[in-house]
């Protein structure tokens, strides 16, 4: 295990954008990371499964979460309520695993708030169309379900220059490739490399 307090990586954009498929290769190019299990109001997605997508809850068990100041953010997306449960985030961080929050951008500005030196990233669709097409594609929201995102999307893009980082998902191999040249130049930072230059005997 690194003795290094990992990252923690935010990692937003519209939904049907390809968060979830770019985050599934980027986990295959890195074994460093750790996802962010969030809790949900939604109901489960076909394939989905609860403790590994999601946490699956009811509303009232949700809003006992928030009672008990169990989440690092929280928000509320096209009717339905989305949280990170914090204890984990920060258990995987101080035993040196990077953390990406796959969340909206309401939560990620509270995230950004809350933890400055977090990296953000927006990943986006390579055209409003292409989006539709992909939330069409999915096959797991009603038309209702898919205008509310597509309404959020635009709503979000204003958000995007909020971001350190903006990716664009055109292809999913690059844009995880890109993800991960991002995770490791972070990792470079000379804040987080100086210890390592020793002048004379002691570091700088
Ligand atoms: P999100 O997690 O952002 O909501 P998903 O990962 O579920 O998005 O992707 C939405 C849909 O678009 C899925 O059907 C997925 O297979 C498809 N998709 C994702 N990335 C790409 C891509 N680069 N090119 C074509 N289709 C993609
Ligand atoms: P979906 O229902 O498509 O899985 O997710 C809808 C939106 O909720 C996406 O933009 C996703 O990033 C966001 N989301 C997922 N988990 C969380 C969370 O814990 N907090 C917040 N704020 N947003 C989340």
């Amino acid at each position: 295990m690194r003795a290094e307090r990992g990252l923690l990586i935010v990692l937003s954009g519209p939904s049907g954008a390809g968060k979830s498929t770019v985050i599934a290769a980027l986990m295959k190019r890195r074994r460093d990371i750790r996802f962010s299990v969030s809790a949900t109001t939604r109901d489960p997605r076909p394939g989905e499964v609860d403790g590994k997508d999601y946490f699956f809850r009811t509303h009232e068990e949700f809003a006992r979460m928030i009672e008990a100041d169990a989440f690092l953010e929280h928000a509320q997306y096209v009717g339905n309520h989305y949280g990170t449960p914090a204890a984990p985030v920060d258990e995987s961080l101080d035993a040196g695993y990077h953390v990406l929050l796959d969340i909206e951008v309401q939560g990620a500005g509270q995230v950004m708030a809350k933890r400055p030196d977090a990296v953000s990233v927006f990943l986006c669709p390579p055209s409003l169309r292409e989006l539709e097409r992909r939330l069409r594609g999915r096959g797991t929201d009603t038309e209702e379900k898919i205008r509310g995102r597509l309404a959020a999307a635009c709503r979000e893009y204003a958000r995007a220059k909020d971001y350190d980082y903006i990716v664009v998902n055109d292809d999913a191999q690059t844009a995880a490739a890109e993800l991960d040249a991002i995770i490791t130049a972070e990792q470079c930072r000379s804040g987080k490399r100086l210890n390592l230059i020793i002048e004379g005997d002691r570091p700088i």
